[in-house]
């Protein structure tokens, strides 16, 4: 069955399988006409490397220049790049087709607001009430925005990242630096930062073809190729990005994947001993941050999970950076989204400054181990396992903003229904990982019938 799925942050599905050209510019039309079609300003476009892309982001473009929006094209491009290049052309929105971790068959489009940011939940949900409903006109011919490229955008994402890390500094180690952006969006934007930082670059899965040459997430099993360039090349670090270039994680100097949730504690941990000031991330992000926060005397923001959810609590709470467990790190001086290229400025900071190597960084953490599991929900009512889940762990410390959180001295479990899959996703992290997994062996009991 031909599956869209609309949702207040886009839409994505299979391309050729409910989603094409069609539902393409449907979606220009509509978020066009949500930024009030000829009044409403211009939207950066861009796309990452996937082959359906060009087709896609075509068809997007039609819709909002029908929809009399102007449309400001910066090709191949990271979403923080497009979100930043936002911001610097004063534009109305941004559109960005990508379907980021998802594999080469899926496509999507992801909007941002004006301040570089996903789209509000209230406007994400009129734009797709519009989508859904068909509610939008076509503007008359003389009407019809304009089309622009800006050629170059990069430079912009890559000026400003330049401009909050100690560039210096970090020239002057000239690091050896193995990379793989997965054949995505990054990477001629992330080899142009790390040699304009004076490293030498050794990248594996660079061109832009969108034939992904490995698993698409920067997960450690799929990072075997990045760990052996680490080695062969006597690389400092290796960094690994996702398709649309949001998310980073490490490979360290003796060739480990040290995972995805380093990333994130590191660079807070980094920016801690520079500056004071509170921190976000979603709730299902290791503990090290809660001991990184705890140990500089800050607040650690949770949030539920949703790139969304901790983009706002950093704009409101005033977060010195925040971010995801994913790899996904928000320095709020770069722009409100996931950012791959100022994690790895800043990981190559850290590293300068400090003059020891990521792996003493990484041993300088509390261990922990994290158990992730999906089940799926049959004819269980998500809500009837995650009553169940409470009811079974009575003496843990509740938090019910997403699903069910539960703490404990040791460890916290996090069960909560998928918002795109009739699935449950179950993450527990623990200082012991026996205990980490027998909490995710009885949830998963608690999804099957009993007998
Ligand atoms: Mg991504």
């Amino acid at each position: 069955m031909p599956q869209l799925i609309v949702s207040i942050s886009g839409i994505r599905g299979i391309v050729g399988d409910g989603l094409g050209p069609a539902e393409a510019r449907a979606f220009g039309l509509a978020f066009g006409a949500h930024l009030g079609g000829p009044e409403g300003g211009g939207v950066v476009l861009g796309r990452d490397s996937r082959p359906s892309g060009p087709m896609l982001a075509e068809a997007l473009k039609e819709g909002f220049l029908r929809a009399g929006c102007g449309v400001l094209d910066v090709g191949v491009l990271s979403t923080p790049g497009v979100a930043v290049a936002v911001r610097h052309l004063g534009a109305a929105g941004g559109a960005v087709v990508t379907a980021s971790h998802n594999p080469a068959a899926y496509n999507g489009i992801k909007l941002l607001s004006s301040s570089g940011r996903a789209l509000s939940r209230e406007d994400g949900r009129a734009v797709r009430d519009r989508f859904q409903r068909r509610a939008f006109t076509e503007v008359s011919p003389d009407a019809i925005g304009r089309g622009e490229t800006v050629s170059d955008a990069a430079c912009i994402h890559v000026e400003r990242v330049l401009g909050v890390v100690d560039a210096e500094q970090i020239r002057r180690r000239r690091f050896r630096v193995a990379l793989d952006p997965v054949n995505g969006a990054g990477g001629a934007e992330m080899v142009r930062l790390l040699e304009s930082l004076g490293c030498r670059v050794h990248a594996i899965n660079v061109e832009p073809t969108g034939e992904f040459g490995r698993g698409p997430e920067p997960t450690p099993e799929n990072l075997a190729d990045l760990a052996e360039a680490v080695c062969r090349h006597g690389a400092a670090v290796g960094f690994a990005l996702d398709p649309d270039a949001d998310r980073l994680s490490l490979v360290d100097e003796t060739g480990r994947p040290v995972g995805e949730e380093y990333t994130l504690a590191l660079v807070c941990r980094h920016r801690l001993s520079q500056e004071r000031g509170p921190l976000a991330a979603n709730l299902s992000t290791s503990r090290m941050l809660d001991e990184v926060a705890e140990s500089a005397g800050v607040t650690l923001y949770r949030t539920p999970v949703g790139e969304l959810n901790v983009a706002e609590a950093i704009e409101r709470e005033g977060c010195l950076i925040g971010g995801e467990g994913n790899g996904g790190v928000i320095d709020p001086r770069i722009c409100p989204v996931r950012d791959s290229l100022v994690g790895a400025a800043l990981i190559l900071e850290m590293m300068a400054t400090s003059g020891r190597p990521l792996s003493e960084h990484c041993s300088d953490l509390p261990v922990y181990t994290m158990v992730k599991e999906k089940a799926p929900l049959g004819d269980a009512e998500a809500s009837e396992v995650l009553e169940a889940v409470r009811r079974r762990f009575p003496e843990a410390r509740l938090d019910e903003r997403d699903g069910v959180h539960l703490a404990w001295e040791n460890g916290w479990l996090h069960v909560r229904a998928s918002n795109t899959e009739p699935i449950l996703r179950i993450i527990a992290e623990a200082t012991e990982e026996h205990t980490a997994r027998s909490r995710v062996r009885e949830v998963m009991n608690l999804t099957r019938p009993p007998g």
